[in-house]
């Protein structure tokens, strides 16, 4: 009998109970709490969600004493785990990051990606510089929708680097819906070039609002079509990510009650 014709394409094919990038009102243009996102994905039966707000460049983003601070949040809020990172910018083809050094090791997870407000999109060499040498840095664990057709890039060259550096390759599900308009054929590309080289990659909502958190329907109809492997999703078991995370000698679910002076 035809799988297709005995299932629902997309939801049903891909369990997933993490969500790798979600923002707040800690940034000018999303409007949920770290706590209304955790609600969300209590309701949408997710274990984990990482709050990863844009670095201090993007205009709106939050003071670099945001993430200064950031472990005052707990480790898990209304039954979700929290993860505490930041999705950093791409400043030039050097693969240089508006992620303050000293606040590096407060992160639990690092995405960085290319914004236009702070990497204007160059030649395709110049893009894919910039991409492969963020990913040179060993601190950096996903690169963050690099469908974005604004942004031409050498695909090999860019995944090759992902195999060698270790570094998770996200679909981007906001990427179909709300921005980046034009990833699909692209980002259909890239995860069957995914699967072909056996990299990891990460399905992140991007939610800008709580309704948004876990939301991968195309990203999931995407794997589904080309029949993706499980196991390269990151979204699958909180420990996959968490194991990757502390390969990479990541400290996580720091608990601030555990960090008094007294
Ligand atoms: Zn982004
Ligand atoms: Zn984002």
């Amino acid at each position: 009998m035809n799988r297709k014709q005995t299932k629902k394409i997309g939801d049903d094919f891909l369990k997933t109970v993490l969500d790798t990038h979600i923002h707040t009102v800690a940034c000018n243009h999303a409007y949920s709490t770290i706590g209304e996102n955790a609600a969300s994905a209590k309701s949408k039966g997710l274990e984990l969600i990482c709050i990863t707000e844009h670095g201090p460049k993007l205009p709106g983003g939050p003071h670099p004493y945001y993430f200064a601070n950031i472990k005052v949040v707990p480790p898990e809020l209304e039954g979700v785990k929290i993860l505490k990172g930041i999705e950093s910018n791409i400043m030039d083809t050097s693969g240089g990051l508006d992620l303050p050094p000293q606040y590096k090791n407060k992160m639990e997870i690092i995405l960085a990606g290319l914004h236009s407000k702070c990497f204007s999109p160059g030649s395709k060499r110049e893009n894919t510089k910039a991409v492969i040498k963020a990913m040179e840095n060993d601190f950096v664990d996903i690169i963050v929708h690099i469908g974005n057709p604004a942004y031409e890039l050498d695909y090999p060259d860019v995944l090759k680097a992902a195999k060698d550096t270790n570094t998770l390759i996200e679909i981007n599900n906001s990427s179909f819906v709300h921005s980046r308009k034009g990833s699909y054929d692209n980002c259909f590309n890239v995860a069957k070039e995914c699967m072909k080289r056996e990299i990891m990659i990460s399905l992140g909502s991007d939610a800008h609002i709580a309704s948004d958190v876990g939301e991968f329907g195309v990203a999931k109809k995407i794997l589904d079509v080309i029949e993706f492997p499980q196991e390269l999703v990151i979204n699958t078991s909180v420990s996959k990510l968490t194991k990757y995370l502390e390969s990479k000698g990541r400290v996580l679910f720091v608990d601030p009650r555990e960090n008094t002076n007294q």
